[in-house]
């Protein structure tokens, strides 16, 4: 990697919410990225740039995630295809209910429309009451699992909250919570009824990821801090091979960033199964640390993969905004996230 000039331009907007870009010369074969550092932000996914003074990204503290398997099978069948048409489909759906955020009617709607589309499951509730500056709030995390034949688990977890702040402005998150709501479901259609022959898969519906006043580690990711404790307490965590986060990844013009709190050899993982599909210039051209569901489990050592697009709008205008809706959206977009996830997996089940 060759050190290089950084130039930062540093934009505000949304009263607080500071976005500052970096390009950065790090001699990669993707030759210029840019680095996002969102500080001070009263939203989610914020970023903290590696090369500047912000604070240290969360997987400097990081227990070594374990070594990267060093090769896969050759895979030469189809690749893994989902229903891009019927998971922005779901998205229609859950945009129509209108703001989501804890504590709302509309949150306990879609908790019901998630339910309904997993009957016949294995589904599990990781529920509780979550303490926040605005009050306390019912959190509630829906895990549903399908088996397979391998000793050990894959997590793809996405949430279903829509931002707090914004709860009276119209804002309905189509990309932010609608997006990761919807391919979430689409996944469940993909595993139902098939003898899984590979780890397990278990798919989490997050809740509370988003704060309810200003992003600090106290006041975010409510459902993941609470499910990686518990998961940790009942050793849940040492079979996880690999967690898989999906947040904001319906852009119609995707970019799907290069996390640097992501483990690296499954951010590595990621751009082969693109590769694979053909579909890899929509992955990693921008690279930064970013803070969102994955951090509690980065934090304790699983192996974690933030698949996000931050690059929402021309300089992100539109993430957090009444302006996050349908028509901002892809379904190629979603396919290839869907796609590519899904092939990633299959790399995982044949190593
Ligand atoms: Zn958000």
């Amino acid at each position: 990697m060759k050190p290089g000039r950084a130039r930062k331009i540093t934009k505000k907007f949304l009263g607080g919410f500071r976005v500052s870009l970096c390009p950065l010369w790090l001699g990669r074969s993707l030759a210029l990225t840019l680095t996002i550092a969102l500080t001070n932000i009263a939203c989610s996914k914020g970023t903290s740039a590696a090369s500047t003074s912000s604070p240290a990204p969360a997987a400097s503290t990081a227990t070594p995630a374990p070594a990267a398997p060093e090769t896969y099978a050759p895979d030469s069948g189809p690749l893994p295809q989902i229903d891009s048409k019927r998971t922005f489909q779901y998205i229609k759906d859950v945009v129509a209910f209108g703001p989501r955020p804890i504590g709302s009617e509309s949150h306990k709607k879609l908790e019901t429309y998630i339910t309904s589309h997993l009957k016949g499951d294995e589904v599990e509730d990781d529920a509780f009451t979550a303490d926040t500056v605005e009050g306390r709030f019912p959190v509630r995390n829906i895990i549903a699992k399908y088996p397979g034949t391998k000793d050990g688990i894959i997590v793809i977890l996405g949430h279903y909250d829509t931002n707090y702040p914004l709860r009276n402005t119209g804002y309905v998150g189509a990309n932010d919570g609608g997006s990761s709501t919807a391919i979430l479901l689409e996944y469940a259609n993909h595993l139902r009824g098939k003898k899984r022959e590979g780890y397990s898969v278990w798919l989490v519906w997050t809740d509370g990821e988003e704060a309810v006043k200003q992003w600090s580690e106290t006041d975010s990711l409510y459902g993941t801090r609470h499910l990686a404790e518990k998961w940790e307490k009942d050793g849940t965590l040492k079979k996880i091979k690999a967690l898989f986060v999906m947040d904001m990844i319906a852009d119609a013009d995707l970019n799907i960033e290069h996390d640097a709190n992501s483990t690296p050899w499954l951010s590595d993982l990621m751009y082969q199964a693109a590769a694979r599909g053909g579909v890899q210039s929509h992955f990693y051209a921008r690279e930064g640390g970013i803070d969102d569901d994955h951090l509690p489990f980065v934090k304790r050592g699983v192996p974690s993969l933030d698949v996000i697009d931050l690059d929402y709008g021309y300089n992100n205008v539109f993430h957090h905004t009444p302006e996050d809706t349908l028509d901002k959206l892809s379904p190629r977009s979603l396919e290839i996230v869907g796609n590519t996830t899904l092939e990633a997996i299959r790399m995982l089940d044949r190593k």
